[in-house]
């Protein structure tokens, strides 16, 4: 453990996936305990997005409430002129963490207008708390779907390979196949769906990226350490060796994320 910052925010990413858009991750100190990923092969923990991840880790600030202040402040410093992901890597799994995530975040709406949406592992928090955030309930099964949507939560729900690439029903819900991915939209940036929660939530819509198609991209992503990785952009170099790993690990994690 050092005496390092558990938070990461970058003003633009460098990702083709969320597109020039604000991003934030924390350290894994702020992801809930029972999270089934969490040690057990999270995006966050894989190759270069590692990197990241294991800084943010590295820092002596484990407290989940104390992070969520020092991500609110990172999150004050951007100029609120791009929409903001949160959470690359981590999350707030506790009430008061989130409704201090929630106090930032307005602050980052009211400078341009800008939404800020997120995920969460973190079942057992309220929808209030989450505020103005766009918050979509991260779900492995649709009865996790069914109880986030009596929670009032939208739900995100990887799925292994997509059954189409336009919105199918299921259970009552409208599974949506993440659009970056069908390629109805270039990124996140343009899409903007993920920062829609509240209509996604009446109308019973759950995001769905497709894990193979992730994995499929992921994995030349991920081993190809220069050039081009599935015709992509590689991702920026910086003269700056660790500000350039952060952003590509960043980048990296942002890409596998929904
Ligand atoms: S559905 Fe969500 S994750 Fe997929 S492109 Fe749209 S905003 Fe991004």
């Amino acid at each position: 453990m050092v005496n390092t910052s558990p938070v990461t925010a970058v003003e633009i990413s460098d990702n083709s996936k969320v597109g020039k858009i604000s991003i934030t991750g924390t350290s894994q100190h702020s992801c809930p305990p029972e999270c089934p990923l969490r040690g057990k092969g999270c995006y966050a923990e894989v190759g270069r997005a590692n990197l990241l991840t294991s800084r943010l880790n590295d820092s002596m600030v484990t407290d989940p409430v104390a992070i969520a202040r020092a991500e609110a402040e990172a999150i004050r410093k951007l100029s609120g002129r791009r929409m903001l992901r949160l959470h690359v890597v981590g999350d707030c799994y506790v009430e008061e963490g989130v409704k201090i995530l929630a106090e930032a975040a307005a602050e980052h709406t009211a400078k341009k207008g800008m939404p800020v949406f997120t995920y969460t592992h973190g079942h057992k928090t309220s929808r209030e708390a989450w505020g103005g955030i766009s918050v979509l309930r991260s779900c492995e099964t649709m009865s996790q779907v069914q109880k986030a949507h009596d929670d009032g939560f939208a739900a995100a729900m990887v799925v292994e390979s997509h059954e189409s690439d336009t919105a199918y029903m299921k259970d009552g819900f409208k599974i949506i196949p993440c659009p970056q991915q069908t390629g109805k939209a270039a990124n996140c940036a343009q899409c903007k769906l993920c920062s829609r929660d509240k209509a996604l939530h009446a109308q019973k819509g759950v995001i769905a990226p497709g894990w193979q198609d992730r994995r499929q991209r992921m994995a030349p992503a991920l081993s190809a350490p220069s050039g081009r990785a599935n015709g992509r952009r590689p991702p920026r170099k910086s003269s700056c060796s660790f500000q350039a790993a952060i952003l590509e690990s960043a980048a990296l994690w942002a890409e596998a994320t929904p």
